[in-house]
């Protein structure tokens, strides 16, 4: 929750996110296809926080409300959940970094990711390039992320850096669609 409105480290209209990402998970349940999920655990002491001189106000410390998913994030009962950023001197923007990502998605065949959240210009970004250099398509659904712009265009900056990684864009929608045509 910390990313979205009210939280530690609030994104502008992160929770708009919400809507879209579940019309997504929707599909996906639909054709039986698996969906992850990558969350911030970080202790409280995390080498990211400013009190050890990092970037960011504490948020996403492992256990607090702070740490949850959004209310109204729809989770399905199969849904793996990749815990990142849970020690306590690496950061780890990408879902692939320090965890078993790449070898869990791997043992389920997966070669293609479609990917949304918080926040496009680290985290969305970092798993994206990762994922490109693991070998996975990537499809980013720009409408199922915000950015933080910190400094002003950070966000299509990194919508760029991603394509040129070969990351492919598409809307939520234009995925739920292929979806729905490639139905078995
Ligand atoms: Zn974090």
């Amino acid at each position: 929750m910390d990313f979205c409105p009210g939280g530690a480290l609030a994104v502008k209209n992160g929770d708009k996110v919400v809507p879209v990402l579940n019309s997504v998970i929707e599909a996906f349940e639909r054709q039986r296809l698996p969906v992850f999920f990558t969350r911030d655990w970080h202790p409280i002491d995390h080498t990211s926080f400013k009190s050890r001189g990092g970037t960011w106000p504490p948020h996403c410390v492992k256990g607090t409300p702070g740490a949850e998913f959004q209310p109204g994030l729809r989770i399905p009962k199969a849904a793996v959940i990749i815990s990142k950023g849970s020690s306590r001197d690496a950061e780890a923007y990408s879902g692939f970094q320090g965890t078993d990502l790449e070898q869990r998605l791997k043992s389920l065949d997966v070669d293609e990711i479609f990917l949304g959240g918080l926040a496009t210009d680290y985290c969305v970004k970092e798993t994206t390039l990762d994922a490109r250099k693991a070998g996975f398509s990537v499809t980013v659904m720009d409408d199922c992320t915000r950015a933080v712009d910190a400094r002003p265009g950070d966000g299509d900056r990194a919508l760029a850096d991603m394509r040129r990684a070969g990351a492919k864009l598409a809307t939520s929608s234009e995925v739920i669609k292929q979806l729905a045509s490639t139905q078995q």
